[in-house]
C-alpha cells in the first residue's frame, strides 16, 4: 500500500485500562509480534458499518462484546460450529478473505477445565442461563460431557438453554428452578457459577447454594474475573473441592483468538500475570 492509499485514524480509548486490551497487547510485547489490538466504541445503529470498515481496513478478525454478540452474526460470512449451536459470536476471524463468527467464551472455559478435569462422560451442574453459560453448556456437551443441569432464577431463560441443548448437543440436560439454597447431588462432578454473582462491586453477594453439599472430589469452577476469588471459589476450596477461578477462562478465550488471528501459539502466563497485575491478586 502506498502513503496515498493509507487511511491513518485517531480516537480516544476509554479512560480505564482495558483488562482485555491490556492482556493480549501484553502477549504481543512480549512475542515481539507486530499486531496490535485496539478497543473501539461501537453503538448497535453502526455495527454494520464498522464491520465493514474492519474489512475494508483488512483486520485479521475482531472480538465483539454485548450487545453485539447476536446482531453480528447478520453481517458475518459464515458461523464455526459451537457459535452456530450457540447463535452467539464473541470473535470473527478472517479465513480466505471471508468472516467466520466463533465463540471463544466456551472454548476458553473448557481449555481451563480441562487442565484440572476432563468433562467427558462427566456430570455437572451449572448455575446461570445468560450468554456465559450458553457457551459453557454448548462446549462441555461438545466436549463430551454425560449430563448437565442447568440451575437457574429465571425459568424462561433455564428451559430455553436446556431445550437447546437437548435439541442441537449429545448432552443430557435438565432444568432445575433456583429456589432457597440448592444441594449440589452426590453423583456431581463438576459445578460451575456462570451467573454474574460476586462480580464487583456486589463481592459480598452469595449464591444461595447449600455448602454442606460440596465434596472433596467435586471441581468447582467460576467465571468471575473482577474478583477472581469469589465467595464460592473461598467456600469450595475451604470444603475440600479443586477451584478454577474466572481468570483462566479470559486468559485462554484470548490465547484461542490470538492463534485464530495470528496462527501464533501466545504465552497464557503472560496474559495471566497481566489480568492478575490489573485485579491487584496477591
Ligand atoms: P447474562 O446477563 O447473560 O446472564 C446473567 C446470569 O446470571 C443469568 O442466568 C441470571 O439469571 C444470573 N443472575 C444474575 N444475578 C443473579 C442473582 N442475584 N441471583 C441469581 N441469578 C442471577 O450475563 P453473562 O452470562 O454474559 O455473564 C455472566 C458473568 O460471566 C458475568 O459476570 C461476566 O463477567 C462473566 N463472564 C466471564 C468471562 C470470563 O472470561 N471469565 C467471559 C464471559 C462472561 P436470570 O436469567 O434469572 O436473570
Amino acid at each position: 500500500m502506498d502513503f496515498l492509499s493509507q487511511l491513518t485514524g485517531s480516537f480516544a480509548q476509554p479512560a480505564a485500562e482495558n483488562p482485555t486490551v491490556a492482556m493480549v497487547e501484553a502477549a504481543y510485547q512480549h512475542h515481539g509480534l507486530p499486531w496490535r489490538y485496539l478497543n473501539c466504541e461501537v453503538s448497535p445503529e453502526n455495527l454494520a458499518d464498522a464491520v465493514r470498515g474492519a474489512r475494508a481496513m483488512g483486520w485479521a478478525g475482531f472480538n465483539c462484546s454485548l450487545p453485539h454478540k447476536v446482531a453480528v452474526i447478520d453481517h458475518l460470512d459464515g458461523l464455526g460450529e459451537s457459535a452456530a449451536i450457540m447463535q452467539a459470536v464473541n470473535c470473527a476471524v478472517r479465513r480466505d478473505g471471508k468472516y467466520i463468527g466463533e465463540n471463544t467464551d466456551g472454548k476458553g472455559f473448557l481449555q481451563s477445565l480441562k487442565e484440572t478435569v476432563d468433562p467427558a462422560g462427566k456430570n455437572m451442574v451449572m448455575f446461570g442461563a445468560g450468554g456465559a453459560a450458553r457457551a459453557i453448556g454448548v462446549e462441555t456437551a461438545l466436549a463430551g460431557l454425560a449430563s448437565l443441569t442447568v440451575v437457574n432464577r429465571s425459568e424462561e431463560r433455564g428451559r430455553e438453554l436446556t431445550a437447546m441443548l437437548n435439541e442441537r448437543t449429545p448432552v443430557e440436560a435438565e432444568f432445575v428452578l433456583w429456589q432457597g439454597d440448592f444441594a449440589v447431588p452426590p453423583s456431581t462432578d463438576i459445578v460451575v457459577n456462570a451467573t454474574s454473582i460476586g462480580l464487583f462491586p456486589d463481592v459480598d453477594a452469595r449464591m444461595a447454594l447449600d455448602l454442606s453439599s460440596l465434596q472433596p472430589a467435586m471441581v468447582v469452577a467460576d467465571v468471575i474475573v473482577n474478583p477472581p476469588s469469589t465467595h464460592l471459589i473461598r467456600d469450595a476450596a475451604q470444603r475440600g473441592c479443586q477451584v478454577i477461578d474466572g481468570i483462566g477462562m479470559l486468559v485462554n478465550q484470548g490465547v484461542i483468538g490470538v492463534k485464530y488471528w495470528t496462527g501464533i501459539d501466545v504465552d497464557p502466563a503472560v496474559m495471566r500475570a497481566k489480568i492478575e497485575e490489573i485485579f491487584q491478586v496477591a
